[in-house]
């Protein structure tokens, strides 16, 4: 991976890590001042993005991507991002475009979540 992809992707990354920061800070914010359960200024965000997650323990998911999302800024530091955890081998650019945080190739993946999580 060049100087100019690891930019990219640090770019990407800390992008997706600022967004994660401000859907947890919505949520709190939310769940502090909405007695009905769904805040009012919910139309500001759009629902698309927010209107599934409401039922469900999104903290747990957001600090699951936040800690991804660090180890891969971290391993683009060490010259390791990029590289599957478990096969040592190349990520695609593709997948890691559509998943900068993704730590393992697709086959690796696969095989993870055919053993049952
Ligand atoms: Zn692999």
């Amino acid at each position: 991976m060049n100087k100019k992809e690891k930019k990219y992707f640090l770019e990407l990354l800390n992008k997706k890590k600022e967004r994660v920061f401000k859907n947890l800070g919505y949520l709190r914010e939310g769940i502090g001042t909405s007695e009905k359960g769904i805040p009012t200024h919910i139309a500001d965000y759009g629902t698309d993005e927010f209107g599934k997650g409401l039922g469900i323990d999104i903290s747990d998911e957001e600090a699951k991507i936040l800690k991804n999302i660090n180890i891969s800024i971290d391993k683009i530091e060490k010259n390791t991002y990029g590289i599957c955890e478990e096969c040592s081998k190349k990520i695609s650019i593709t997948r890691l475009k559509a998943l900068p945080y993704a730590r393992y190739c697709i086959k690796c993946q696969r095989e993870k979540e055919k053993g049952g999580k």
